[in-house]
């Protein structure tokens, strides 16, 4: 199985404060932002760029996290559904500018499901998505506002995400399917 590097861990942490720079300019500050991170691994890109964004403006924004499941009831991932399992955003997020946190962006099914999660909760005044990696695929108008990095693959490939907090490494592989 062959294995391709596409980020090491020094590419991921610039990576995340590039993002964590963008989503303070984008929003002329972060008054009124929030972050959800979609299990697993955008929880702990959702507190790496909490922590970012503290060292960079002195304040500690909120974290919520999503935990949604893709049940693939056949081999096109047209018929994927993705189930809300648990919420967990302890706070109000009328009026709130909403960042969703993914590892990777494919179809954008997950990310329609988070929004409709969302929407369920409150009336966020903006929602916007940062994810790691964008693998293109989209099977949906969705696009992501924060990206670390476009990697074009085949349907077969699979992004590897390895992050320190889960798999107790640091890097980014496209295997072959
Ligand atoms: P979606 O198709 O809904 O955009 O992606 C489905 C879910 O599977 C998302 O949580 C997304 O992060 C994850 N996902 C999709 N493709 C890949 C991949 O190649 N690698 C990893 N690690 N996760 C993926
Ligand atoms: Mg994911």
């Amino acid at each position: 199985q062959e294995k391709t590097q596409i980020l090491d861990a020094e590419a991921m942490r610039r990576a995340l404060t590039r993002i964590a720079h963008e989503i303070i300019e984008r929003n002329k500050g972060i008054d009124d932002v929030v972050l959800v991170g979609i299990r697993r691994r955008g929880v702990p890109m959702a507190q790496r760029l909490q922590q970012k964004i503290k060292e960079i403006e002195n304040k500690e924004i909120p974290i919520g996290t999503l935990d949604i499941t893709l049940y693939r009831d056949d081999l096109t991932t047209i018929n994927n559904q993705p189930v809300l399992q648990k919420t967990n955003i302890p706070f109000d997020i009328e009026g709130k500018t909403v960042i969703l946190i993914d590892d990777v962006l494919y179809t954008g099914r997950t990310i329609r499901a988070a929004m409709d999660a969302l929407m369920d909760l409150g009336r966020p005044r903006s929602i916007q998505l940062a994810v790691l990696i964008d693998r293109g695929h989209r099977e949906l108008p969705i696009r992501a506002d924060y990206v670390g990095k476009n990697v074009p693959t085949s349907k077969k490939e699979i992004i590897e995400c390895k992050l320190q907090e889960i798999d107790g490494e640091e890097r980014v592989i496209i295997v072959e399917g």
